[in-house]
């Protein structure tokens, strides 16, 4: 099945709502009309309806970096999927390796936030991804296929259509340091059998799997031409025009 490639931006704790609108603006006039591949930014919830505003009527998506499995209560600090939905977003970034290491999210936890935003019509980006000790002990794949079946336990035929993975090892994030093309192969392909084995080839074939981790306009062509890596989930770069534009055109110009 042919897969589009998406490039998206994972914006973190960063730019102001003013801010936002304006790195928004920009990526609208550079890069706002791109048919051929699959964009969205993830700004920070403050930033979601400044930025969201900007790129209405293009062909960039919105998305969120997390969000809360309950419909609605005492959850102080949280955020419900149909909060996210009414504020525009496609997609939420669930499993970022940030969150599993600084909040102590786990599979289970991760994965109830899968459920219900497949349940609402959000589309989770689920990320999974090994430590450096885990690479060096030889344990990436077990560790990749246990946060994909744990994050994706519940999620039927239909509910994988709208799933997103980002591979991301967690070394490379933020570090400079990116995968060898061959290594972040390895590791998709490794996810596309791991769905396969769940869901049947057929399935597995049409899921996005997106590399992440420190990838940049100078490594995105050689990343991309792999034939299981359908795109980025991009962090540092994605906060300026020009190099997340680079990136998208990258993805246009490949394969
Ligand atoms: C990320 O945080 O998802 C990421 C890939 O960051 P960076 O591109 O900065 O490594």
């Amino acid at each position: 099945m042919a897969r589009k490639y998406f490039i998206a931006g994972n914006w973190k704790m960063n730019k102001t709502a003013k801010q936002a609108a304006e790195l928004a603006k920009g990526l609208v006039a550079s890069v706002g009309a791109v048919d051929k591949v699959d964009v969205a930014i993830c700004p920070t919830f403050t930033s979601l309806a400044a930025a969201g505003k900007e790129i209405a009527g293009s062909k960039i998506k919105l998305g969120a970096q997390n969000v809360y499995f309950e419909a609605s209560g005492a959850f102080t600090g949280e955020i419900s999927t149909e909060m996210l939905l009414e504020a525009g977003c496609t997609y939420v970034i669930l499993g970022h390796s940030e969150r599993r290491e600084y909040f102590k999210e786990s599979d289970e936890f991760i994965n109830k936030k899968v459920c219900a935003s497949i349940n609402a019509g959000l589309k989770p980006i689920l990320c999974v991804g090994e430590t450096l000790a885990e690479r060096e002990g030889n344990v990436t794949m077990d560790v990749v296929s246990r946060q994909t079946l744990l994050g994706l336990e519940g999620v039927c035929e239909v509910g994988i259509k709208s799933v997103v993975i980002a591979y991301e090892p967690v070394w490379a994030i933020g570090t400079g340091k990116t995968a060898t093309p061959a290594m972040a192969q390895e590791v998709h392909a490794g996810i596309r059998a791991i769905l396969a084995k769940k869901y049947g080839g057929e399935i597995a074939s049409g899921v996005q799997i997106l590399y992440g981790g420190s990838m940049k306009p100078d490594n995105a062509a050689e990343l991309l031409a792999e034939t299981d890596i359908d795109g980025g989930l991009i962090g540092g770069a994605a906060l300026k025009v020009d190099s997340f534009a680079a990136l998208i055109n990258a993805a246009v110009a490949a394969k």
